[in-house]
C-alpha cells in the first residue's frame, strides 16, 4: 500500500515585503499597512515556538513542506541557525521557501538543505502579471540556475483557481520539463474576503490538474492542498495522483471534527495515512527537548521550547 504523509508548511514570519499578489490576505486594504505586518523585526515568530512545531512535527510523523517566510524578519545568520536547528530536530534536509537568496547565501544553507521552493503560483503568464504584479518571475528562475551549480532541488508552488483553465496545462509540462522541477504543491484557491476571488476550484477540476501532471510526470514528487472546509478533496488529490497533502491547520484543528473527516476521505483513497492528526500520543515531550544538542540548544533555549511545546500541546489536546 502507498504511503501518504502530512506536509506541514512551518512560517517562520508574517512579513511581507511585496503585499500586492490579489489573492493573498496580505494585499487586502490594511493588512500590509499594519504596524506589525510591515515591521520585519515585529512579523517574526521566536525561535523556539518554530523548534517546537518542528518536534511535534517529527513526533507525530508530519514532514516539513518547507521553511517559509519574508527573510528580511531574520538576519541570514539568524536564519541558517533556523535551518540548521529544524533539521537537527527532524533530520530532514529542508527546503527553503524565503525568496530570493544569492549564491553566497544559499551555500550557506548546504548542509541543511533539500532544496529551493520558486512561488510560481500561475503558469498562465499574462494572468501572472496582473496576480502577482511585484513578485517577478526572473529573481525565482535565477535562484533556480544557482540550484543547479549548487546541485539543490527545485520545487514550485502553483494555486489552482486564479483564473486559469486546463489549456495551460501545456505550459506547467513545459516549465517542469525546462527547469528540471523536483516537486510542485499545489493548493485549491482560497478565496480570502476583500480579494476579487470568491470561489475555489472544483474539486474535479483542481483534480484533473494532479492528474495531468501526474500521468506526464511518474516520478515528480506532488503535494496538494484544500483547506480544512473542503475534505472531500483530499480523497479525489490523492487518487489523482498526490504523494502527500497539505495546507491544514493541523495544531489548531488537531483532532476536531473537521480532521478527522478529513483523515476519512484520506483512508478512503486507499493510501495508507503515515501522519497524525488525531489522537495526540502520551509521550515524554520534556524528553524530547532535553536530548536536543547543547551546543545549538542551549539550557535557556530549551526551557523556553518545552514552555511553547506545553502550549502547543494543551490547545491539541482541547479538541
Ligand atoms: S509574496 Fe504575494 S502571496 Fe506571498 S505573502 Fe506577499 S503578497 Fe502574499
Amino acid at each position: 500500500m502507498q504511503e501518504t504523509y502530512f506536509e506541514r508548511a512551518l512560517f517562520f514570519s508574517w512579513y511581507c515585503a511585496l503585499g500586492d499578489c490579489t489573492f493573498c490576505y496580505m494585499s487586502i486594504n490594511g493588512n500590509q499597512k499594519t504596524e506589525s505586518n510591515n515591521n520585519p523585526h515585529l512579523a517574526r515568530r521566536s525561535f523556539e515556538s518554530i523548534f517546537a512545531e518542528a518536534i511535534i512535527s517529527k513526533e507525530l510523523n508530519w514532514k516539513i513542506e518547507f521553511v517559509s517566510g519574508g527573510y528580511h524578519s531574520y538576519t541570514i545568520d539568524e536564519l541558517v541557525f533556523l535551518v540548521k536547528g529544524i533539521f537537527e530536530i527532524t533530520g530532514q534536509k529542508q527546503w527553503l521557501n524565503i525568496g530570493h537568496l544569492t549564491k553566497e547565501e544559499l551555500k550557506l544553507f548546504l548542509p541543511y538543505s533539500e532544496g529551493y521552493a520558486g512561488t510560481i503560483e500561475t503558469v498562465n503568464w499574462e494572468l501572472r502579471k496582473k496576480v502577482c504584479p511585484s513578485k517577478h518571475l526572473a529573481p525565482i528562475l535565477k535562484a533556480f540556475e544557482h540550484c543547479d551549480e549548487l546541485r539543490l532541488k527545485k520545487a514550485i508552488t502553483i494555486i489552482i483557481g486564479l483564473g486559469e483553465t486546463i489549456d495551460d496545462f501545456k505550459k506547467l509540462h513545459e516549465f517542469i520539463e525546462e527547469h528540471k522541477i523536483d516537486r510542485i504543491t499545489f493548493y485549491a484557491l482560497n478565496p480570502h474576503p476583500g480579494t476579487p476571488f470568491t470561489s475555489s476550484p472544483e474539486k474535479e477540476y483542481y483534480s484533473q490538474w494532479i492528474q495531468k501532471t501526474r500521468e506526464v510526470f511518474p516520478e515528480l514528487e506532488i503535494i496538494a492542498g484544500a483547506w480544512l472546509d473542503k475534505a472531500e478533496y483530499y480523497k479525489s488529490i490523492l487518487e489523482a495522483g498526490a504523494d502527500n497533502f497539505t495546507k491544514l491547520p493541523a495544531i489548531r484543528e488537531f483532532n476536531t471534527k473537521k480532521m478527522q473527516e478529513v483523515e476519512k476521505q484520506i483512508n478512503l483513497s486507499g493510501k495508507k495515512l503515515m501522519s497524525k492528526l488525531t489522537n495526540l500520543p502520551q509521550l515524554d515531550w520534556n524528553s524530547k527537548v532535553n536530548k536536543l544538542s547543547e551546543k545549538t540548544f542551549p539550557n535557556e533555549l530549551k526551557n523556553k521550547i518545552k514552555a511553547k511545546l506545553t502550549s502547543y500541546l494543551k490547545q491539541m489536546d482541547k479538541n
